[in-house]
């Protein structure tokens, strides 16, 4: 049994499980996941990716990667790229080549003329406004399109000559003959052709016609052998006609469709039109930039593949939906950050400190763990000198009760380091805290100060072998649980002013002068930090981006 077998069961897992036990399923499992390439993948199709590979992981089947490429004025390249990559940096592998329902153009021409033939299907003139007239509406029964009846071989010859670019744009689409008096709507005609003169991606200018989605994503499954097709709760109503297409052709396979819910993360938006809003109107820095929901966003943010997983099993699979805590993804990072983050420290705003009782040219090297509880990762080293830094919201000259950190007259740990106490706080002329002059005592290295108590511990830096970074705090990029519900006002009303703070000149220790690319660190004190290697290049120093803070502080103030 894999690993993935043993975690929680879905319902789609005890379906086919089921399935298998009555002798309903034989043979191996074989799923999908089909995006549209229309933009990046976001958190939401992480859920559906993970639920995919891992039923196919779980019955020892495949998955393949299937473009719904239908839309070419929609759909480009970089997306393609961009899904690829992402699908991979979460950790699965896909069954063969990547495929296209474009691939497949040829022989949905083919199942189209199919249906005209057996008189299932009809080109139409109606206009978009008539057609919407004519469908009628949740209440009301739909009319026969007055093309309805026309010959068969009045549609075959009107079809041909839609591919071959004989009509308009718009002009004619072919439709499904099914039931216009359907309780259910998308079985009222619906339209499974229609008319456009675009580029495609993949088939260059080959067509001017191209099937519509619900025509499409049945006969690519079939074609394909998948044998479950896992989509969300949307396309619930859109299975009686998934059914129809397979059962009016002539195809030996005929998957079956299973819808789940899908995930709605508050404070979050997981709509792929409204995340390329964010992106064209530059309210963030493209599509990767570390506040998206996107997958690509969430890694430059410094989110693991393993904390996505995490997050994706901890939610689960079912029929209902509902809103997920944006908090529960923000958890499986700690979690999983928490436990292999190597640790470091960075002073945000510096504020320097001379230990007035130590020699100026003397410098000392303290050891530090990586880890605290994994030793095996290593140690680190840090050297104290006569100037230090630490940062300025771990001074207060007067200090509220129980005050965990350095005040006048009061001693502090620096953190691997020794005790010190504040004997002087210097000032400029605008009366500005710019240095603090202390005393370190040198019996405390790793043992506590006799006759006196220090406060807590705080973290610092030395000016001798510290290395100056930026940091870009982020955090959610709404202020509004659910940023897309009001129905008058725009998502974009309710952007959070501070979802990015930057703070230049930070200081950190120099085990971080060349930081990792494939871990985030703990900031000591502060939280999880992933360094950004292309601003780092542009700055010509450090750039980390938070990734999330060390416990869950939203709506209580801050740290
Ligand atoms: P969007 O609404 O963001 O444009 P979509 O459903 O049109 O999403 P597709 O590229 O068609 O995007 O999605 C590919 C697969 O991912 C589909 O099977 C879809 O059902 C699933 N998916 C998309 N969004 C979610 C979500 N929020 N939760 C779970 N699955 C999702
Ligand atoms: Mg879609």
């Amino acid at each position: 049994m894999s690993a993935e077998s043993k975690k929680a069961h879905n319902f789609i897992q005890s379906l086919i499980e089921d399935a298998i036990e009555t002798g309903q399923h034989t043979g191996q499992v074989i799923t999908r996941f089909p995006p549209e390439p229309n933009g990046y993948l976001h958190v939401g199709h992480a859920k559906s990716i993970c639920l995919n590979f891992g039923i196919a992981e779980t019955f020892g089947g495949e998955c393949n990667l299937r473009f719904d490429d239908t839309n070419p004025e929609k759909e480009s390249q970089e997306y393609i790229d961009a899904i690829k990559q992402d699908v991979e940096w979460l950790g699965y592998q896909w069954a063969g080549d990547v495929y296209y329902a474009s691939d497949y153009f040829d022989q949905l021409y083919g199942f189209a003329e199919e249906l005209i033939q057996k008189g299932k299907a009809y080109v139409c003139a109606l206009t978009a406004d008539e057609m919407a007239q004519y469908r009628g509406s949740l209440t009301e029964p739909g009319k026969n399109s007055p093309y309805r009846d026309r010959p068969v071989e009045e549609s075959l010859q009107l079809f041909r000559d839609m591919r071959d670019g004989k009509f308009k744009n718009g002009e004619l689409v072919l439709r499904a003959k099914i039931d216009m008096s359907s309780p259910n709507i998308n079985m009222r005609d619906p339209i499974l052709y229609r008319i456009r003169y675009a580029d495609h991606h993949q088939t260059g200018d080959k067509w001017c016609i191209y099937p519509m989605y619900d025509f499409t994503h049945p006969i690519s499954d079939a074609l394909e052998g998948i044998t479950h097709s896992l989509c969300t709760l949307e396309f619930e109503d859109h299975r009686p006609l998934y059914d129809w297409v397979l059962d009016n052709i002539t195809i030996p396979c005929h998957p079956r469709q299973i819808e789940f819910a899908r995930l709605n993360l508050n404070y979050t938006i997981t709509s792929k039109r409204k995340l390329k809003r964010l992106v064209d109107e530059n309210v963030v820095d493209g599509w990767n930039d570390p506040r998206m929901p996107t997958i690509s966003g969430m890694r430059r943010r410094g989110y693991t593949p393993q904390s996505i997983r995490a997050f994706c099993d901890m939610i689960g699979i079912n029929k209902a939906g509902g809103i997920v805590d944006v908090g529960m993804l923000e958890f499986a990072v700690r979690e999983d950050l928490n436990a292999r983050a190597p640790r470091a420290m960075c002073v945000m705003r510096p504020l320097k400190v001379t230990l007035s009782n130590y020699p100026e040219d003397k410098t000392e090297t303290l050891v530090l763990p990586v880890h605290p509880q994994n030793p095996e990762m290593g140690e680190r080293e840090v050297s104290w000198s006569q100037t230090l830094y630490i940062d300025r919201e771990d001074f207060e000259m007067e200090p509220p009760r129980k005050w965990k950190r350095l005040a006048p007259e009061q001693a502090v740990r620096l953190r691997g380091g020794y005790v010190m106490t504040c004997k002087e706080v210097v000032r400029d002329e605008a009366g500005q805290i710019v240095e603090l002059k202390c005393e370190y005592d040198p019996n405390t290295l790793g043992v506590n100060p006799e006759g006196y108590k220090a406060n807590g511990v705080i973290h610092w830096v030395s000016a001798t072998d510290s290395v100056e970074a930026d940091i870009n705090l982020y955090d959610r990029l709404f202020n509004h649980e659910s940023p897309d519900s009001d129905k008058d006002g725009d998502f974009l009303d309710h952007l959070n002013p501070e979802s990015l703070v930057v703070l230049r000149g930070a200081r950190v220790e120099k085990s971080l002068a060349e930081p990792r690319e494939d871990l985030p660190y703990q900031f000591e004190r502060e939280g999880y930090f992933f360094c950004d290697p292309a601003l780092t290049k542009e700055a010509g120093k450090p750039v980390f981006n938070r990734t999330v803070t060390l416990r869950d502080s939203w709506g209580k103030g801050g740290k």
